[in-house]
């Protein structure tokens, strides 16, 4: 059992334990995360107020918020009911008033004898030349009961700013001494406080450089709170790989006849994600790994000759697709690489048909399919491998990382392996895989050409057509991206029939086909299908292409409103071309004029073809949730670590957790009890489990 530190308990009490923070702020606190007092003192300043006394209201730049030291004069009562309430207060230069809307002249009278001092601080502002303060925000007899500068913190759940502070302050005494952790050298700089110190001192700000996310107090606690999410990541993963795997008997030429019967040569990326992966396959315990490279650098053919290694030991492989035209796609292009080796591919999707699927099923059960290929069907209920030994997921970001948890249920210990096409910076790929083995494909296979973007008015809209009539003719083939209509596939789709009916006319009936979100599966396999072998030359299409549709002849991307697109999305179209060794175009239509962000946006793509640098600026302009779709990619929310600033710390945090771990695996002695009580404190209790009893 672990015991915690009796210490903490106050820390770990409910909120409500709090002075001014009654039931109905408990609840509405508890709403936004903060139930624990913890809880509520890792939530920082956002900004704060400098109440440090002047020695007059007079000469100041109004209206702005002042503090000054004034004796009262005399008191204005209001002539009628709800009137104004007029004090008239003196400091060290000039006599101005304090104004009162609707407040009880008794409460004024008591606050602000005749001929008492008080310290006054609120916004001045001058009315017909006169300098009054409305409602000020403090009327104070003890001039040091407020700081000189004060912490401003994000509204939450309605509690009044006062109420929050006080109770926050209070929050603080309850802090005990904790011993840190860190030793010299294991933080990335000898500057910082403790965790305990930089908690106070973000709490009790001097300046508004104390506010700043790169205080050192504010750089202490993300990293702290960065490295208990990295150590927790680590013991899970540390956890599974001890949890015991299937070992295949693989050689290294086991795969030399498959790897002959591919149409090219493997780029050295995509030979050490083979060998890695085949590392994993030998080894007794299970493989969850991520297999990340941009898009066209050929993740595929590494997949299937994991599922072949896997089949030679006479294993089972499932390859799960997103999308149904996804999974048509891979199947066909691996089934023609199987077939000459003999290995059996089949594919599941929701659109078989009940005796297909009855079949499969059969043939699944008694060991007759090497290969699955599918959707989401392929994990329903009724499907039954004999022995699955390996699961595959394409373009996972799209699946939710819940799922991910969920895969080996199909069989014993089955190895995992994802693949990814989203480049995302190392610090939320840390945050978000951080407990996977990973493989980059950093290079495309050879011979591909530069992708050649162009930014275009849409006024030069009829132009750019006539110029794909040339390509056109010249044997090209093209994408038309039509805009993204924002929750409304309706009209999205009413967009593209509209450029559909239009393109068909300039262009040619035959040659144009149309591909949208709202058709059914077989209308857009068709449709991908007429594309792929030619029979169109130009693809009308909503953003359905943009993961993985692979027809290499296709040179020309055509992005209508490309201002509206993300740039991570955007990139993941454009890698609709430069797919063969033919020069590609991508053609970025936009409705002037551009706002700056989407100006910087479109530039920085038709600057660089790398997804890694476009991911970083992606996370710079919009922000991790939005680069990953915070919702769907489990991404944890951090509260004092803010990736966007502080994602630099990440890769340390990362670097960290492994040298403790390394040195200290259990976290035992008295340096890993402070660890465990790091892990406490930021919320990573889950990760104790996984630690021998200490
Ligand atoms: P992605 O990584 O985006 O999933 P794919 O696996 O779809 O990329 O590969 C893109 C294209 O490149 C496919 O047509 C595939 O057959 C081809 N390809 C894969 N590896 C190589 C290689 N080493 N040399 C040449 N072409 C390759
Ligand atoms: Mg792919």
């Amino acid at each position: 059992m672990i015991e915690r530190d009796e210490r903490l308990f106050p820390l770990f009490a409910s909120v409500e334990t709090l002075p001014k923070i009654g039931p109905k702020s408990t609840k509405a606190l508890a709403d936004r995360g903060v139930s624990r007092v913890i809880d509520l003192l890792l939530v920082l300043p956002r900004a704060g107020v400098d109440r440090t006394p002047i020695e007059s209201v007079i000469g100041q730049d109004y209206p702005t918020i002042v503090t000054v030291n004034v004796t009262i004069v005399s008191h204005q009562p209001p002539q009628r009911r709800n009137g104004l309430y007029r004090v008239f207060v003196e400091d060290a230069k000039t006599r101005f008033q304090l104004v009162f809307f609707r407040s009880d002249p008794d409460y004024i009278r008591k606050q602000l004898p005749i001929g008492a001092k008080r310290l006054i601080s609120g916004s001045a502002e001058l009315y017909e030349n006169q300098v009054q303060i409305t409602h000020p925000d403090y009327i104070l007899e003890n001039p040091s009961a407020l700081p000189a500068y004060e912490p401003i913190y994000p509204m939450i759940g309605g509690v009044s700013p006062k109420s929050l502070r006080h109770a926050i302050a209070t929050g603080l005494t309850l802090l005990p001494d904790l011993a840190d952790w860190a030793r010299g050298g294991t933080l990335p700089s000898n500057d910082w406080p403790s965790w305990v110190e930089a908690l106070r001192q973000a709490h009790q700000p001097n300046s508004a450089a104390d506010i700043d996310l790169n205080a050192t107090a504010r750089l202490r606690l993300a990293f702290d709170e960065l490295l208990a999410h990295q150590l927790s990541l680590h013991l899970a993963r540390r956890d599974r790989k001890r949890a015991e795997g299937q070992s295949f008997d693989v050689k290294p030429d086991t795969l030399s006849p498959a790897i002959e019967q591919l149409p090219f040569r493997l780029t050295d990326g995509q030979s050490t994600a083979v060998r890695d992966i085949l590392g994993d396959l030998a080894a007794p315990t299970r493989m969850n790994r991520l297999l990340q490279g941009d898009v066209g650098s050929g993740k595929t053919a590494v997949a299937y000759l994991a599922m072949v290694a896997v089949a030679s030991s006479g294993a089972q492989s499932v390859l799960m697709a997103p999308t149904e035209v996804l999974a048509r796609q891979h199947s066909a292009e691996i089934s023609t690489w199987a077939a000459p080796i003999g290995l059996r591919v089949a594919c599941l999707t929701g659109r078989s048909s009940v005796a297909e699927k009855r079949d499969i099923i059969a043939r699944l059960s008694d060991g007759r399919i090497d290969l699955l290929i599918g959707t989401h069907a392929v994990f329903e209920a009724e499907v039954d491998f004999r022995r699955l030994g390996l699961v595959v997921i394409d373009e996972q970001h799209r699946f939710g990382v819940a799922q991910r948890k969920r895969l080996g249920d199909k069989g014993d210990a089955v190895d995992v392996l994802i693949m990814s096409a989203t480049p995302i910076p190392r610090s939320l790929h840390l945050a978000q895989f951080g407990d996977m083995d990973v493989s980059l494909l950093t290079e495309k296979p050879a011979g591909r050409k530069h992708i050649e973007t162009v930014l275009v008015p849409k006024d030069r809209t009829e132009d750019i057509i006539s110029r794909l009539k040339v390509a056109m003719n010249e044997g090209h083939q093209a994408y038309w991206v039509c805009p993204l209509v924002a929750d409304s596939a309706v009209s999205e789709r009413m967009a593209a029939e509209t450029r559909f009916a239009q393109l068909k006319g300039a262009l040619g009936r035959e040659r144009v086909g149309l591909v949208h979100g709202q058709m059914s599966g077989e209308a857009k396999e068709a449709a991908l299908i007429a594309f792929s072998t030619k029979e169109t030359r130009v693809l009308v299409a909503t953003t359905v292409v943009e993961v993985g549709v692979n027809v290499p002849n296709a040179t020309i991307i055509v992005i209508e409103g490309a201002e509206g697109f993300g740039l991570a999305q955007l990139h993941q179209l454009r890698g609709r071309v430069g797919r063969s060794d033919q020069a590609s175009t991508c053609v970025l239509l936009y409705s002037p004029p551009l706002t700056q962000t989407a100006e910087a946006r479109l530039r920085a793509l038709r600057d660089t073809n790398d997804g890694f640098a476009l991911a970083e600026l992606d996370l710079q302009q919009r922000g991790a949730g939005d680069v990953l779709g915070v919702a769907q990619s489990g991404l944890p929310r951090f509260r004092t670590a803010n990736l966007e600033v502080h994602g630099g710390l990440m890769a340390r945090a990362n670097d960290t957790a492994r040298l403790i771990l390394h040195e200290n695996p259990d976290l035992t002695g008295p340096n890993g009890e402070n660890l465990r009580t790091l892990l406490h404190l930021m919320d990573q209790e889950r990760a104790m489990q996984f630690l021998e009893v200490g």
